[in-house]
């Protein structure tokens, strides 16, 4: 992954070379001369990644991890979860405030193609519903209290419509390209070797589309990635766009990272969502700290405590730097 900066601070690079990371810097006269294709206009430094980087296919990825499952013994049944049935169990907390805590014992789920449903009786839930995970809490009550309460914090995960476009150039950087993002927030990368390329951009706050369809904005494109890109990489002028699409970001409205745990009232629902556009890369490590929070009732292989849910109450967040 490259990444040309539009300034010198290289702290985030520096904390990511500590965790073992071969990341190196390099000069704008150091990138024009890897990549005579870029234009430096506006580069103060740039991060370039120089191994255990790539690319797949998540959907392969998914079959693969379900077809291990199954033969492992797990049962896939496919439906819409629609409600939670819970038991109560009231205490007082350490300053002697009355507390609900609730437990999750059947879960009622929609079999697809039918008004009828199956109730499912469980240990425990894991809310791992993307960008509808924010819904599927509020079933279980998550959110519905009195505003500044835990009991009234929501899950602030709901669906961003985002876009990639997939285009041809001859012209362009072929083998050599690694996956960019520009200063301006636009990224690209190779897709095969028939000179194919495909890439986009986050809208602003400002812009965000309705993500009430999956309608593609050809107007984003031409608006918002192509200058960026073309500035940067100046073959791109002669572009053509070939198809596009548009999915959703399970997108964390607070601090555009993943939650991961416990529920603090709703004691056996945990979370594996909000991931905001980089939910691919982190599903196996994520699946692994949610496994040993349920078996174990502790993180063991990585201390994920950063992204628990307690911190919409607390407003401490969780921030990363240079995503997309
Ligand atoms: C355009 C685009 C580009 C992306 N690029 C990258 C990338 O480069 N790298 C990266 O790491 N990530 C990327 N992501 C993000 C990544 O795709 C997501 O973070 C990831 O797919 C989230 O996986 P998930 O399993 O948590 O959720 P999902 O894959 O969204 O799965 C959630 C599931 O829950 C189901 N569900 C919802 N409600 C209910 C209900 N009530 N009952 C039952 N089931 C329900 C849904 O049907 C769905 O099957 C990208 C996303 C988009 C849209």
């Amino acid at each position: 992954m490259l990444l040309p900066l539009s300034h010198t601070n290289s702290d985030p690079i520096i904390s990511l070379r500590q965790e073992g990371a071969k990341i190196c810097l390099m000069s704008p006269e150091q990138l024009r001369n890897k990549f005579p294709w870029i234009n430096t206009e506006g580069v103060a430094l740039a991060s370039y990644g120089l191994e255990g980087e790539g690319w797949f296919d998540p959907w392969c990825l998914l079959q693969g991890l379900r077809r291990k499952v199954q033969s492992m013994g797990v049962i896939i049944c496919q439906g819409e979860v629609t409600r939670f049935v819970s038991s109560l169990d009231c205490m007082k907390d350490v300053d002697g405030e009355e507390v609900t805590l609730k437990r999750i014992y059947e879960v009622h789920v929609k079999m697809n193609q039918s008004l009828e449903y199956q109730p499912v009786e469980c240990a425990v839930v894991i809310n791992a519903a993307g960008a509808w995970s924010g819904q599927v809490a509020a079933l279980a009550g998550i959110g519905q209290g009195p505003p500044g309460t835990l009991k009234g914090t929501k899950l602030p995960v709901e669906p961003r419509k985002r876009y990639v476009y997939s285009w041809h150039c001859p012209q362009g950087p072929g083998l050599e390209a690694p996956l960019l993002v520009d200063t301006s927030g636009a990224y690209f990368r190779r897709d095969g070797l028939g000179h194919n390329y495909l890439g986009g951009c986050s809208p602003s706050e400002e812009e965000e589309p309705d993500p009430g369809d999956l309608e593609v904005d050809h107007d984003f494109f031409h608006h918002k990635v192509w200058p960026p890109l073309a500035q940067r990489i100046p073959v791109f002028e002669a572009l053509k766009v070939q198809r596009a699409w548009a999915g959703y970001y399970d997108y964390n409205t607070f601090d555009q990272n993943g939650v991961v745990g416990p529920h603090p009232l709703v004691t056996n629902m945990y979370f594996a969502t909000g991931f905001s556009g980089h939910g691919l890369q982190q599903a196996p490590a994520v699946g692994r700290a949610v496994a040993e929070l349920v078996l174990n009732g502790q993180f063991q292989t990585i201390n994920l405590n950063a992204f628990t849910f307690d911190r919409f109450f607390l407003g401490v967040k969780t921030e990363e730097f240079n995503i997309i």
